[in-house]
C-alpha cells in the first residue's frame, strides 16, 4: 500500500471508499448532522421522522429545502418543485400519463439502458418515436443533434442526460423548440449549473446525487400541470401533488429532510459552479489514468463521457476478478460494473470526495504496475 492510500484510509474513521452507483454516498457532514439530530430534532423531543408532515417542524424543512434547491438550480418562479415517491421508474409512467394531452405520440432519444427502460414504459400509454439512437454504436456515442428526427406533433421530447450504466453524458441540452423537453436527471442533477428554462420537466430519483432512496424530485413548468390523462393515478398527477404541496399522500419525510441537508451542504461548497469544477477535476483524473495506460480502457467517445459514472475494462478480462478482490481488500467498494456492460465502474457523484478519487487512481496505477 502506498503512502497516499494509507494516509487517506486512516482518515476514514470506519467508513470506506464508496463508489456505489446508487444508492450512493451521502456527504459525511450531512450524516453527522443527521446523527446529532436523530433523537431530538429542533428540541421537539422527537426525531424529524416521528412527527407529522403537517407540523411546524416538518413544514419548515419542506419549505427551506425547496428554497435551497431553487437557489442552487436558479429555478424560475413559473416552475413547480415536487417531492414525490416511486423513483425515476414511477416517472417513466407519470410523464406520458401527465403530458400526453390530446397527442398520440412522444419523441424519445435512445442513449442506453435507462432511456430504453423509459421508452418501454411509455409505450404502454402512447406511440414512441425514437428520434435518435445510439444502439448501432453500442451507446459509446450518439448521433449529433442536427441528425435527430424530431416529429412535428410530439407531446414532448424525452432524453436521459446521463446514462448511469453506460457512462455516457450529453455534452449539450437539446433544442426541442416549442415541444416540452423532459429529462431524466437521476444521475447528474446538481452536478453543474443548468438553464432550467430550456426544460419542460426534469425528474430525478434521489439516491444518486440528492440523498437517500425513496424520494423523487420533479421540477415542472406550470403550464404542463393540466394535461393529465383521466386515468392518471392521483399520487402521480402533477396538478394534484402541486396543489397539495407534495403532500397529497404522506411524503417520505426523512429522505426529504436529508435531501434538504444535502442542498445546504452544496451551498456551503460554493454552489453548483464550484461543484462543476470539482466534477471536472475528479472525472478528469480518472479518465487520464485510463487513457494514459494501455492497461485500462473506456470506449465512450471522449466528448460523450460521463463525469458521474466512469466505466472501465481491463485489457485482460481474466484480471477483473483479481482487480475487484484486491480493490475491495484495499477499502474500495462497489467498483464492479453493471452486469449489462461488465468490467468496472466508478461512480463519483458530488458526495465522493476528491481524495477518494486520488486514492483510487493510485490503487489503479499500483495494480497496473503489478499486473500490467
Ligand atoms: C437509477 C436510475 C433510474 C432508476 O431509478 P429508480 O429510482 O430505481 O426508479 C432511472 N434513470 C436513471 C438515469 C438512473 O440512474
Amino acid at each position: 500500500m502506498n503512502n497516499l492510500l494509507a494516509e487517506t484510509l486512516a482518515g476514514l474513521e470506519g467508513r470506506t471508499y464508496n463508489f456505489s452507483a446508487g444508492p450512493a454516498p451521502i456527504p459525511q457532514a450531512v450524516l453527522e448532522q443527521a446523527r446529532d439530530e436523530l433523537l431530538d430534532y429542533n428540541r421537539e423531543g422527537a426525531s424529524i421522522m416521528e412527527v407529522s408532515h403537517r407540523g411546524k417542524s416538518f413544514l419548515e424543512v419542506a419549505e427551506q429545502s425547496e428554497q435551497d434547491l431553487r437557489d442552487l438550480l436558479k429555478i424560475p418562479s413559473n416552475y413547480k418543485v415536487l417531492f414525490l415517491q416511486g423513483g425515476a421508474r414511477g416517472q417513466f409512467a407519470a410523464i406520458p400519463l401527465n403530458l400526453k394531452g390530446d397527442k398520440q405520440s412522444a419523441d424519445y432519444v435512445n442513449s442506453g439502458h435507462w432511456a430504453q427502460s423509459a421508452i418501454k414504459e411509455a409505450q404502454r400509454y402512447l406511440n414512441v418515436n425514437v428520434i435518435a439512437d445510439g444502439k448501432g454504436a453500442s451507446f459509446h456515442t450518439m448521433p449529433e443533434e442536427a441528425d435527430w428526427r424530431f416529429s412535428s406533433d410530439a407531446a414532448y421530447v424525452h432524453y436521459t442526460p446521463n446514462e448511469t450504466i453506460g457512462g455516457l453524458e450529453f455534452p449539450f441540452i437539446p433544442d426541442s423548440g416549442d415541444v416540452p423537453l423532459v429529462a431524466d436527471m437521476s444521475s447528474n442533477i446538481l452536478s453543474r449549473p443548468i438553464d432550467i428554462s430550456k426544460f419542460g420537466l426534469i425528474y430525478a430519483g434521489a439516491q444518486k446525487n440528492i440523498g437517500p432512496a425513496g424520494l423523487t424530485v420533479v421540477i415542472v413548468r406550470e403550464d404542463l400541470l393540466d394535461r393529465s390523462h383521466a386515468h392518471c393515478p392521483a399520487v402521480l398527477d402533477y396538478r394534484v401533488q402541486s396543489d397539495k404541496d407534495s403532500m397529497y399522500n404522506t411524503p417520505p419525510t426523512f429522505a426529504w429532510y436529508l435531501a434538504g441537508l444535502v442542498f445546504k451542504w452544496l451551498k456551503a461548497q460554493g454552489g453548483l459552479e464550484a461543484v462543476d469544477q470539482l466534477n471536472d477535476r475528479k472525472s478528469g483524473k480518472l479518465y487520464k489514468t485510463i487513457d494514459d495506460s494501455g492497461f485500462y480502457h473506456n470506449k465512450v467517445d471522449p466528448r460523450w463521457r460521463s463525469r458521474m459514472n466512469v466505466p472501465f475494462t481491463l485489457a485482460d478480462p481474466e484480471l477483473d476478478k483479481v482487480f475487484l478482490a484486491e480493490s475491495e481488500k484495499a477499502g474500495f467498494l462497489y467498483l464492479k460494473g453493471h452486469k449489462a456492460v461488465g468490467g468496472m465502474r466508478a461512480s463519483i457523484y458530488n458526495a465522493v470526495p476528491e481524495n477518494h478519487v486520488d486514492a483510487l487512481v493510485s490503487f489503479m496505477r499500483e495494480f497496473e504496475r503489478k499486473y500490467g
